[in-house]
C-alpha cells in the first residue's frame, strides 16, 4: 500500500519545529529515522496531513557524559549508539541491548529518540530506560521538562508526550564499579521483536545486590518492572523471585505465545538475568 497524502517540511531548528508543531499540532507527525513511522503511513494506520523532519536540527545527535550520568540526544542513531565509547563504558545495558534491534540497515538509520517516542511495547530501549531508571527531557510549546521513565510509559503506544512535545534526549545514571546489569530476550530469529525480553539493573551491596530493577517487555501494553521479584533477589532468593513473576505480571495471549506461555519465559528470562547480574559480582 502506499500512504495517503501528506506535506514535508523540513525544521532547521528546535524552534521552527515546535512552532510547526504549534501550528499544526494533531495533524502533524515528527519524522526520525522513519523506521517505524513510514511502516505505519505504508499501511495507512496514521495519516498525518503534515510531517515534521527533525533529523537537520543539529546538537541532538550527542553523547555526553554530565556530572553521573549519561546523555544521549535524541537523534542518536542506533548504530552512532553501537559504535560509542562513552556507551560502552557508563551505559552497559543499552550497548547490550542495541544488537538486538532489528538489522544493521534499520540500525543505521533508526533513533534512540525514535523508539523511545515510539513505546512499541515490544522494543528493546523502552524497557532498558525504565530498567536504568532513566528520565526523559521533552521540549514542548512551554518549554522544557523532565518525566522519569517510571511516569513516561502510560500505555499501548502512548507516552508522557503530548502532541506539541519533541523528545529531545534521554539520560541514564551513569555506571559506577557497583552497577550490575542484565539483558536477554527470545525472539523468533535475531533481530525480531521479543515475545518476551527483560533488562535489569542493581547495585552490589557487599556479597547481594540492591536496587535491583527488573523491567520485562513484550508481556504488557508497556514495559513493565517487577517490584515483587525485584525484591525477591535483591534479598537472595532466585526461587522466590521467580514465583513472585505471577504476582508481578499477567502477560495477555497475543500473535505470538499464549500469556501462559509468555510467563513461561519470564521465569526462564530472570533465571538467566540474575545469573549475568551475580556473574558480574567479584
Ligand atoms: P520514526 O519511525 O521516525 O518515528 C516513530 C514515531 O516516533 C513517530 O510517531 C514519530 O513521530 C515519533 N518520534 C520520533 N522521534 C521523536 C522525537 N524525538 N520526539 C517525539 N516523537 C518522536 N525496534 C526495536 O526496538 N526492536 C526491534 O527488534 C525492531 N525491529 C524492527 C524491524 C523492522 C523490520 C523495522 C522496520 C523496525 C524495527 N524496529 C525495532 C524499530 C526501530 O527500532 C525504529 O528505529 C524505532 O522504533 C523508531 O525510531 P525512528 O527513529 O525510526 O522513528
Amino acid at each position: 500500500m502506499k500512504p495517503a497524502p501528506f506535506a514535508y517540511a523540513k525544521a532547521r531548528s528546535l524552534d521552527e519545529a515546535i512552532a510547526l508543531l504549534g501550528e499544526h499540532s494533531d495533524s502533524a507527525r515528527l519524522l526520525a529515522g522513519g523506521q517505524s513511522l513510514l511502516a505505519t503511513l505504508n499501511m495507512r494506520l496514521s495519516a498525518p496531513r503534515l510531517l515534521i523532519d527533525i533529523t537537520g536540527i543539529a546538537g541532538l545527535d550527542r553523547i555526553a557524559r554530565k556530572g553521573g550520568k549519561i546523555e544521549i540526544g535524541a537523534l542518536v542513531r542506533h548504530a552512532q549508539a553501537e559504535r560509542d565509547k562513552e556507551i560502552a563504558a557508563h551505559a552497559p545495558l543499552i550497548a547490550l541491548a542495541l544488537p538486538h534491534i532489528a538489522h544493521p540497515a534499520i540500525r543505521n538509520r533508526g533513533t534512540l529518540g525514535g523508539s523511545i517516542a515510539f513505546a512499541d511495547p515490544a522494543a528493546e530501549l523502552p524497557a532498558c530506560l525504565l530498567a536504568l531508571n532513566g528520565e526523559v527531557e521533552i521540549t514542548g510549546v512551554k518549554g522544557r521538562r523532565t518525566v522519569k521513565a517510571d511516569d513516561f510509559f502510560k500505555g499501548l503506544f502512548e507516552t508522557a508526550l503530548g502532541s506539541q512535545d519533541i523528545l529531545t534526549a534521554i539520560r541514564l545514571p551513569a555506571a559506577t564499579k557497583d552497577t550490575r546489569f542484565g539483558f536477554a530476550e527470545f525472539a523468533r530469529r535475531h533481530g525480531d521483536y521479543a515475545m518476551v525480553g527483560l533488562a535489569a539493573s542493581g547495585r552490589a551491596d557487599g556479597k547481594g545486590l540492591a536496587d535491583v530493577r527488573l523491567a520485562f517487555f513484550g508481556i504488557g501494553a508497556t514495559p513493565l518492572r517487577a517490584k515483587k521479584a525485584e525484591a525477591a533477589l535483591a534479598g537472595g532468593k532466585l526461587d522466590a523471585a521467580i514465583k513472585a513473576l505471577s504476582g508481578d505480571l499477567a502477560p495477555p495471549d497475543d500473535l505470538q505465545a499464549t500469556g501462559a506461555v509468555k510467563m513461561h519465559l519470564a521465569g526462564v528470562l530472570l533465571k538467566r538475568v540474575a545469573g549475568q547480574l551475580s556473574e558480574q559480582r567479584s
